[in-house]
């Protein structure tokens, strides 16, 4: 699995931020997530080795900016370096996940269009009213591959008027002592949602606290993704068949 961070820390902007993973490790760590900083890797995809080959040669797809938000505010300055990289890669597949998709516009290169095609974007959303206002600039706007990603799930979603156009989605619990409980029922519900859309639907993890009919189970992080895989209720959408 191939991580590139071109710069990280973020600001909360949401519920789903609450137990933000990088928030909780600073603050162990003593560091403050909340200042955005570039990398030592900022400029990893285009490294070149002794030998002139590129040092970032994988199949695997590119987790991308995994440590913060693609489209955090402070990073403007140094997006278009970024993008001019991906353009650069176009054997490599990247993958970002955003809960500021609402910047998108204001962020793209000049020459995006109807997107690169070798960028995914992951809407994350982790309740009803974020769905219905980040999966609805999702459906408009122009982006090759599109996905959404409900982690953590804390509360039921209804995605049924969000599937026109998107590849996959997943879902998850939320890890951590504090995590918000996860319903199983909320799962199946999302997932009876994307085979109905023939969209290809993964459960990742359980999160911290799980129910599932009506009793709470406190999961260890080390079992978060072995459940979720051992219910064996991932979807892969039909070729052909979409919506
Ligand atoms: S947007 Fe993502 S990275 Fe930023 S604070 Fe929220 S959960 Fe953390």
């Amino acid at each position: 699995m191939a991580h590139w961070s071109p710069w990280q820390g973020c600001r909360k902007i949401s519920e789903g931020c609450k137990n933000c993973y990088i928030h909780t490790r600073d603050g162990v760590d003593g560091k403050d997530a909340g200042k955005v900083i570039k990398t030592k890797s900022f400029d990893l995809p285009v490294l070149r080795k002794k030998n002139g080959e590129y040092k970032l040669n994988t199949k695997d797809v590119v987790y991308t900016c995994f440590q913060t938000d693609f489209f955090i505010e402070d990073a403007d300055p140094w997006r278009m370096d970024v993008w001019s990289f991906i353009k650069e890669r176009k054997d490599l597949n990247f993958l970002f996940l955003t809960k500021r998709i609402h910047r998108l516009m204001e962020c793209v290169p000049s020459d995006w269009k109807d997107g690169y095609d070798n960028v995914i974007i992951g809407v994350s959303v982790e309740n009803q009213s974020m769905a219905d206002k980040r999966l609805t600039l999702l459906q408009q706007y122009p982006i090759k591959h599109k996905g959404v990603v409900c982690q953590p799930l804390i509360s039921e979603i209804d995605l049924s008027g969000y599937l026109d156009g998107i590849d996959f989605v997943t879902v998850g619990g939320e890890q951590g002592i504090n995590g918000r409980p996860c319903d199983y029922q909320w799962v199946l519900d999302i997932r009876q949602t994307c085979i109905g859309h023939n969209v290809s639907f993964s459960f990742r993890q359980t999160g911290t606290y799980f129910i599932k009919e009506g009793i709470r189970y406190k999961v260890a992080r080390s079992h978060q993704f072995v459940q979720a895989r051992k219910a064996g209720i991932d979807f892969i959408a039909q070729s052909g068949e979409g919506t």
